[in-house]
């Protein structure tokens, strides 16, 4: 991660290395805390952040699952985002709103005592799982480690807490040779990637696992389903069984940071012919087509950093 020179904490600019947190934070010994994850791209047309108020109405979502309360506005922190793009002049940024218990009790139910600290930060970003990702496709594996079930942890909520289980997915795949590793319930379901959602195509119809599968409501995940089907491609939102993933002829990643990237291999057996397949392709290209100016933003998805200040 690049340093930028500002964090936007509680309301005010403070210089990125003053942004600290004291070590008795309630959030740092039991993950309490809620964030966001959302990209701004330089286009043609400006700097834009992709889906801002989709991401930060999550925000707002995930915090009051956890019975948080956000002391400022669903519009101050759109404007935060846009803010920190624009003092710290980056063009392809990944921005990071969080929202964490500080200070004040470390009583499991204590959240009421605790500081409500709110930060967004900022930095340059490129490829996730990397360029050469996006262009053939990534080698993935069906993670050891399964999801918890809603009945435990709520998944729609993007607590940092719940990224403990994701850790171990990811990191268990990369020590294993893979760039990602896909979860599974305790059924055998397929569930997600460790950051990502999941899409799987067969016989020219696309599916994805539905919002009970213990899944992140992906923003991206949601975008691709528009653009799939405005393409005019069916888009099933269905339980998948572990073993669709080895006998599928696509396969892709959908996240903020992975944008839609497509996987080659699941366990060391190729997906379809080993490489990108036309259906991932033709989402690609109009995702993608959104920032470098190739496709209109019939969606509305685009919100200009420029505009919006004097
Ligand atoms: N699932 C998980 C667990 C994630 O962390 C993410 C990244 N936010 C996603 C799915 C994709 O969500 P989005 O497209 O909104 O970034």
């Amino acid at each position: 991660m690049e340093a930028a020179d500002f964090i936007w904490r509680n309301g005010k600019m403070v210089a990125w290395d003053e942004a600290r947190v004291h070590v008795m934070s309630h959030a740092l010994h039991y993950g309490s805390s809620v964030f966001e994850g959302v990209r701004s791209y330089s286009t043609p047309q400006g700097r834009v952040v992709f889906r801002l108020r989709e991401h930060i109405r999550r925000l707002f979502d995930s915090a009051k699952i956890y019975r948080m309360k956000i002391p400022y506005s669903q519009e101050e922190m759109c404007q935060a985002c846009r803010d920190i793009i624009q003092i710290n002049q980056l063009q392809h940024a990944y921005i990071r709103p969080l929202v964490f218990m500080g200070v004040g009790s470390l009583a499991l139910g204590g959240l009421q005592d605790c500081k409500t600290e709110v930060a967004v930060a900022a930095y340059e970003f490129g490829a996730y799982l990397g360029q050469q990702g996006i262009e053939d496709g990534i080698d993935a594996c069906v993670s050891s480690w399964t999801r918890p079930t809603s009945a435990s942890v709520p998944a729609l909520a993007k607590a940092g807490g719940h990224y403990l289980n994701a850790q171990l997915i990811c990191t268990e795949a990369n020590r294993n040779g893979y760039l990602e590793g896909i979860s599974v319930s305790g059924q055998g379901l397929v569930s997600e990637g460790s950051g990502e959602n999941i899409f799987v195509i067969r016989d020219g119809k696309i599916y994805t696992p539905p919002l009970a599968s213990s899944i992140l409501g992906g923003i991206t995940r949601d975008a691709v389903m528009k653009i799939a089907t405005t393409l005019g491609y069916t888009v099933a939102e269905e339980s998948i069984p572990r073993e669709v993933l080895y006998i599928a002829d696509e396969i892709f990643l959908t996240g903020t940071a992975a944008e839609v990237t497509p996987v080659k291999s699941v366990d060391q057996l190729d997906v379809g012919e080993g490489k990108p397949g036309p259906i991932t392709q033709a989402i690609q290209e109009v995702f993608f087509g959104l920032f470098d100016g190739s496709q209109a933003d019939q969606w509305g998805w685009l919100d200009r950093v420029e505009s919006t200040t004097p």
